[in-house]
């Protein structure tokens, strides 16, 4: 026989453990599935500075409060336990098979994250720790390079924000990308560009170009760049390089269960965090119009086990619109 749950989490970063705090408080019988230890990206960062309430903090430091938090109040968490594959089954609940084992469930957050994607370069996965160089995220590392060089890289709307972002505190910041042209909304390379043009710009553009290797000793002291129309290279000395090149969701196993976007996010309506499927939630980097933060993240979890007690209270709401007839003091 199956183990039956009122709420069963995918995923035991920070917006899976957000939710079962708030499941779990609720008193509502909750079991985290995760496939490797608790702790999600965040927990591959040693200095976070905005997540409101810490003026800085490690990521594990941060996890294992927020898991031991969730523990507290009677969430139960799996590790080594990836999820393979749900089932709607006709009496409404939902099957959630692992590798061995089956669990029963009368309401899922999907909650399994992203991951940046990556260049594939030498050097890449060598300087991804904390301070030694690469980086994914302007809005989270920006301020630690401040007066240093960086590379940026990416065509993106993301690209030019980020790039935008890091001019800001960096003395110089290199845009670099594959193409002679942008992908970029318009308004977004406007902007950009209106910044390289400056007098004195710390903000320099080179197209058709790609990053072949990120070097240093122990931290990035310099990228290779290539030109692929020239074919010319060299060695371009930085401090940092900023990849901003998409993310990569985690939901292959959702394929088929709930809808997905064109890219692999799984799409919800974004106030109450519903999916296709009634009864299940989504949360986080995985959802269609993340902000890919720790803050949102969180914020999501939140918000889906608050409405997953509306569920229960009534199925029928799955299928309602986004109404303002729904606010805690009516319910
Ligand atoms: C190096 C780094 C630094 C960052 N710094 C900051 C920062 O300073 N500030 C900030 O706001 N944000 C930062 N971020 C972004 C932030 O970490 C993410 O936005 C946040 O972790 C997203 O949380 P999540 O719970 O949605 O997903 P994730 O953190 O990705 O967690 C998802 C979890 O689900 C698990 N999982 C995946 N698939 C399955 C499956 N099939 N079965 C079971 N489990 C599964 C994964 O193992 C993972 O533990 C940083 C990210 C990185 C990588």
């Amino acid at each position: 026989m199956s183990e039956r749950y009122d709420c069963i989490i995918i995923g035991a970063g920070p917006a899976g453990l957000g939710a079962a705090l708030y499941t779990s408080r609720d008193r509502l019988r909750t079991l985290v599935l995760e496939k490797l230890y608790p702790g999600g990206q965040i927990s591959t960062t040693d200095r976070i500075e905005n997540y409101p309430g810490f003026e800085r903090i490690d990521g594990p430091g941060l996890i294992e409060r927020m898991q031991k938090q969730a523990v507290t109040f009677g969430a139960e968490i799996k590790t080594s336990s990836e999820v393979t594959a749900l089932k709607k089954l006709q009496d409404g609940n939902i099957e959630v098979s692992c590798d061995k084992n089956k669990y029963i469930s009368r309401a899922v957050i999907l909650s399994p994250g992203s991951d940046y994607r990556k260049l594939g370069v030498p050097g890449e996965d060598e300087f991804r720790s904390a301070g030694a160089g690469v980086s994914y995220c302007g809005t989270c590392d920006a301020p630690f390079f401040k007066g240093k060089q960086v590379v940026a890289v990416g065509g993106g709307n993301t690209a030019m924000e980020e790039t935008l972002h890091l001019a800001k505190f960096a003395e110089k910041v290199t845009l670099i990308h594959r193409r002679d042209e942008f992908r970029a909304a318009r308004i977004l390379q406007e902007e950009l560009l209106a910044k390289a043009n400056e007098p004195n710009s710390n903000l320099i553009i080179k197209y058709s170009t790609v990053a072949t290797a990120i070097e240093g000793e122990g931290k990035v002291q310099s990228v290779r760049l290539k030109n692929v129309k020239t074919g010319e290279e060299e060695k371009y000395p930085c401090d940092g390089v900023f990849i901003f090149i998409g993310m990569v969701p985690n939901t292959g196993f959702l394929k088929g269960f709930v809808e997905l976007t064109e890219n692999g996010f799984v799409k919800c309506d974004c106030a109450y965090l519903r999916t296709n499927v009634p009864g299940v939630f989504v949360a986080g980097d995985c959802r269609v119009g993340a902000a890919m933060q720790l803050a949102t993240a969180v914020a999501d979890g939140v918000t889906a086990a608050m409405m997953l007690k509306q569920y229960f209270r009534d199925p029928n709401w799955w299928n309602e619109a986004v109404s303002d007839a729904l606010q805690p003091g009516v319910w």
